[in-house]
């Protein structure tokens, strides 16, 4: 099998991962102790043969240029013997192996300007998101856009440790949610508020109708005849607005300037650390989109961040934070509206609550 993998000629998925590794991560598969953080931005791996390895972590972007690659090529080959790597949030980590390059390749990022160290530890580290207007389908909202106002709003959280704990922000621009909004300290979901339009006349031109009807995940479509039209009616008190009958079926739009908006969630998080993982909450239920620099969701996030920042305890999550004042107190602090919107009304919940990988009860 192996001999296989090794021999196949294909150009489907990426390379097999252990060719990519720098030889010092080749030589210690298996044996790395512990990290560090140094400084925001800059981590040691240590070896239990004593080796050392350091990542140096940079903020970039989803949507980059080829000529800034090529920088960050040129960077990677003077410095790092041609490694980098990416990250899942978009950040680019130099691998530096020789310790005596690890001062100039500093010195060189802060000459370069577009590639600022930060992301680790208590901060904020930049936003993983979704596609947005530039390539899906369904979005409500942008997402490169988006995540530019929003960081540019919170740069210094993201080059610095001054924060009680980290703070893990993501966008998805629709609630299939790619961008996995549902557990993060503050999440930033973009949200359809309409049922989608049937353009009756093309329906059954462009879709396959049974498809299209088992497409939706609440059964809110059904067979009808408009006119001398096959096409599909919509029950719109059964429609969530995911998008999923647009995605079978083009003559289905659901995107609508004045519908579409965000909807701000936060206090989730993956850890296990000290409490168990958390679901975001509901925390602003909509704000139109406000393109480009979206000041009301960057305005309100940035409340958030500060309010967290100061009445937090050391290490402590969003979540954990506003599980300890209450979360009647948290929309007290941070100023914003509770609504009936905000009550979980989910039926199922029961059965769902006490899902945890801790076992406290
Ligand atoms: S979150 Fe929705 S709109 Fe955004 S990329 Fe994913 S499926 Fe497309
Ligand atoms: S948007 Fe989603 S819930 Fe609404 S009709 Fe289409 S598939 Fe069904």
């Amino acid at each position: 099998m192996a001999e296989f993998q090794a021999n196949k000629i294909t150009d489907i998925g990426p390379p097999k991962y252990d060719e990519m590794w720098p030889q010092v991560i080749k030589d210690n598969y298996g044996k790395w102790l512990y990290h560090d953080i140094l400084e925001p931005g800059v981590l040691v791996h240590v070896s239990e043969s004593g080796a050392k390895v350091w990542s140096l972590r940079c903020g970039a972007t989803r949507l980059m240029t080829t000529m800034f690659l090529e920088q960050v090529c040129k960077l990677a080959d003077e410095y790092c013997g041609g490694f980098f790597r990416f990250t899942t949030r978009n950040n680019i980590e130099f691998i530096v192996s020789d310790e005596s390059k690890l001062e100039p390749l500093k010195k060189a990022l802060a000459d370069n300007g577009a590639l600022p160290l930060g992301g680790t530890g208590a901060g904020v580290t930049n936003i993983v998101h979704t596609q947005g207007w530039v390539h899906c389908h369904t979005p409500a909202i942008d997402a490169s856009g988006v995540v530019k106002a929003v960081m540019d709003e919170l740069f210094d959280y993201f080059n610095s440790h001054k924060l009680p704990a980290q703070v893990r922000i993501s966008l998805a621009c629709c609630l299939n949610m790619c961008g996995a909004v549902h557990c993060s300290d503050i999440s930033i979901l973009g949200v359809h508020r309409k049922p989608p339009v049937i353009e009756h006349s093309h329906l059954d031109k462009m879709c396959e109708i049974p498809t299209t009807i088992a497409a939706c995940p609440t059964a809110a479509i059904k067979p009808n005849k408009v006119d001398e039209f096959k096409s599909v009616a919509v029950n719109a008190d059964r429609c969530m607005f995911c998008g999923n009958c647009y995605t079978m079926c083009p003559a289905m739009p659901l995107a609508d300037a004045a519908g579409d908006g965000i909807a701000l969630w936060v206090g989730g998080k993956v850890s296990n650390a000290k409490s168990m993982p958390m679901f975001s909450k509901l925390a602003v239920p909509y704000i139109p989109n406000e393109p480009p620099r979206w000041p009301t969701t960057v305005n309100t996030i940035k409340k958030i961040v500060e309010v967290y920042a100061g009445d937090a305890m050391k290490y402590e999550r969003v979540g954990e934070w506003a599980q300890r004042i209450g979360w009647e107190k948290f929309f007290e602090k941070t100023g914003l509206e509770f609504s009936h919107h905000h009550i979980d009304d989910y039926r199922f919940a029961a059965t769902t609550w006490r899902t945890s990988t801790q076992f406290k009860w």
